[in-house]
């Protein structure tokens, strides 16, 4: 069936693997993003697919984009909260505006992107609700305890949203990437990364179309049964 599916970050990264693999699922993709035009054009121009712009930290920018979205395309079957920053730094050095950036786009925007789709979601019977968590949100990580506390509370939103919505055929999702190939991790000084890929049993980064791979599944409509899980994928990093 040809859902509608709102990715927000979608247009890069691992945000643009998954728009690309919902599309080829045979769903509607509407991908967002905030800051990036030309990386939003390019991706329209190469895989075809609307975008909207908009800050996910900002409440009532999210209400407005999804009813945009609702008026031109219909009611939202799957959302895709994806869009997130890393600002590291050991806390005893971490400025307030680190933390709170991070935890906003992280964390609040779970809120601030579901709030806005959940009644239709319940009305109708039917969503799919997939939150990009990350390894470091189950273990933690140095220099990131921002990103690792936003991260392990989209874990905590993921199970109990889950619980609130079984009932009414919305299954809500966590997915936790190890470390992924994309601009989010070029930050990383080499020396760090080849100490952090020796750690890695599978010897190699992830890459965005293996996180994609499992979100696309999560939101398909044979994953009815699946809700509250938060599926790890890592190349043998963690076992939670
Ligand atoms: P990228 O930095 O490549 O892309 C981030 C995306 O989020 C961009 O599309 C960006 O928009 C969007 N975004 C950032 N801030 C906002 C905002 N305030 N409002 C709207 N959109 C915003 O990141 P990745 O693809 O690597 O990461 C995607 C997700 O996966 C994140 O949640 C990240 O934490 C998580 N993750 C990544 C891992 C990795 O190793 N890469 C590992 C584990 C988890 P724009 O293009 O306009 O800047």
């Amino acid at each position: 069936m040809k859902r509608i599916a709102l990715v927000t970050g979608g247009t890069r990264g691992i945000g643009k693997a998954i728009s690309t693999a919902l599309q080829n699922a045979g769903n509607t993709v509407i991908a967002t993003y905030n800051n990036n035009e030309d990386a939003a054009r390019a991706f329209a121009e190469e895989i075809g697919i609307n975008t909207i712009k908009f800050d996910v930290c900002d409440y009532n920018a999210c209400v407005h984009a999804i009813e945009t979205v609702t008026t031109q395309f219909g009611p939202i079957d799957i959302l895709v909260n994806n869009a997130g920053i890393t600002r590291d730094s050991m806390l005893h050095k971490m400025p307030a505006n680190a933390w709170d950036e991070v935890i906003q786009t992280n964390l609040t925007s779970c809120y601030n992107m579901t709030r806005s789709v959940i009644e239709s979601m319940r009305e109708r019977n039917f969503g799919r609700i997939i939150n990009i968590t990350s390894v470091n949100g189950q273990k933690g990580q140095v220099g990131q305890t921002n990103y690792s506390a936003a991260k392990a509370g989209v874990i905590g939103f993921t199970k109990a949203l889950a619980q609130e919505s079984a009932s009414k055929g919305i299954t809500v999702n966590a997915v936790a990437p190890g470390y992924i190939k994309t601009d989010m991790i070029n930050t990383i000084p080499t020396a760090v990364m080849d100490k952090i890929i020796s750690m890695i049993p599978a010897g190699r980064l992830g890459s965005p179309e293996e996180v994609a791979t499992a979100v696309t599944f999560l939101a398909s409509d044979f994953a009815g049964y699946i809700t509250g899980i938060t599926f790890s994928l890592n190349g043998g990093q963690y076992f939670v």
